[in-house]
């Protein structure tokens, strides 16, 4: 693997996954005194310092946090330091998740107009006339006992916002899971507004798989996050949300998880049970290729295998379709993850965008125009903007 730094692209770059506390969720984290919550401790420099504690039983003082999670300039200065023309901003886990029904519903409008104004007035991008350089995902407020119609009434508002293109939504939906029937409001909503759902992972699964050795945050997030993702999705394919929504369009955080290594598993699994074996209108592995997958895996070895499963999902379509070796490329898309992941020693450079950006470049399937597709065509095709 080479280190050199790669040339910027001559086709846009779009990155779908980049994550934003606005200022008035930021203040709403530092007024709280449990997590998930914005502490201010002594740094080692003795000046004070503000950390982020958003995991459960997050190790240590959970991390920094600081202008990079809500300046826009930072957000705008990172992005030219690694050629990335366009972002999808969305709020970082846990969105509105610890909130009342009321207040979540309250901030979820509040923030979703903060998020309008932060992308409406950015710049236009360098070279690609038409397009600005930020656009987001809104939020629902998804809590516990919140009554249906405040999530339609925020979705029918996202709709008015037009550099909102879709929501981000964490694994819990009202408190029972995506798979949840009281749900089935909210994705008819959301099919026919045509926003984009980003499935993004929060909670990962039980920590007491992880042991108790000192790991970092290594275990919950290479880990309990994309687990969480594959549970969630899948239970969601279960309940046959994909075969009532056909239209739905569902962006899946860190390339799916564990969910295109385990398709065929869970197919099999699914043959095999009477209690939903005639379940579903096609077989499992279909699914895939109605999915979206950003390209947040780190290894062109990874991207490579999530693009083959995409590949072959028609085939398993119950009216027999095909394998089409390219659709991988058509549903999979750049994205960074920032600002979390900073390089650990002060530098320009961050390597989880090089290396993200590296395996795009090194898929073997992939010709030029595949790498352009996921590098940011994709993106701009599924947000309908044009240049
Ligand atoms: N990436 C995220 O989006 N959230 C985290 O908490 C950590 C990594
Ligand atoms: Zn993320």
């Amino acid at each position: 693997m080479s280190s050199t730094r790669l040339p910027p692209s001559p086709t846009p770059v779009v990155d779908v996954h980049t994550h934003v506390y606005f200022p008035r969720y930021a203040a709403e984290l530092r007024a709280r005194s449990s997590a998930p919550r914005i502490l201010t401790r002594e740094g080692a420099d003795g000046k004070p310092e503000e950390r982020l504690l958003i995991l459960d039983g997050e190790p240590g003082s959970g991390r920094p946090v600081g202008p990079q999670y809500w300046d826009r300039e930072e957000k705008l200065e990172f992005m030219k330091r690694h050629h990335i023309h366009i972002s999808f901003v969305s709020s970082a886990n846990p969105w509105l998740d610890f909130l009342s029904a009321e207040r979540a519903s309250t901030l979820a409008q509040a923030l979703n107009s903060d998020l309008e104004e932060y992308c409406a007035s950015s710049p236009e991008v360098d070279g690609f006339p038409g397009l600005r350089s930020l656009y987001g995902f809104g939020l629902l407020p998804l809590v516990p006992h919140v009554p249906i119609s405040s999530v339609i009434q925020t979705i029918e508002h996202i709709k008015t916002l037009p550099h909102v293109s879709g929501v981000i939504m964490g694994t819990k939906g009202v408190g029972n899971g995506l798979d949840d029937e009281a749900l089935e409001p909210v994705w008819k909503a959301i099919e026919s507004a045509g926003l984009v759902v980003f499935i993004h992972p929060h909670y990962g699964v039980d920590g007491q798989a992880f042991g108790t050795k000192p790991n970092g945050h290594v275990l919950p997030l290479a880990l309990g996050f994309p687990f969480e993702t594959t549970i969630a999705i899948t239970r969601l394919i279960l309940a046959g949300v994909l075969d009532r929504h056909p239209n739905l369009r569902l962006l899946l955080a860190h390339s799916g998880g564990a969910l295109p290594q385990l398709s065929s598993r869970i197919a099999s699994c699914i043959a095999h049970d009477p209690v939903v074996a005639k379940r579903l209108k096609h077989d499992a592995r279909y699914y895939l290729g109605k999915l979206y997958f950003d390209a947040v895996a780190y290894g062109s070895e990874e991207l490579a295998f999530v693009s083959e499963t995409i590949a072959r999902a028609e085939s398993y379509s119950a009216a027999g379709g095909s394998y089409n070796a390219n659709a991988g490329s058509t549903r999979m898309l750049f994205g960074t993850d920032h600002p979390f992941f900073p390089p650990l020693e002060a530098s320009q450079r961050w390597q989880s965008v090089e290396d993200n950006l590296r395996a795009i470049r090194d898929v073997r399937s992939w010709n030029e125009s595949a790498q352009a597709d996921v590098l940011g065509l994709n993106a701009l095709r599924l947000f309908s903007l044009k240049y």
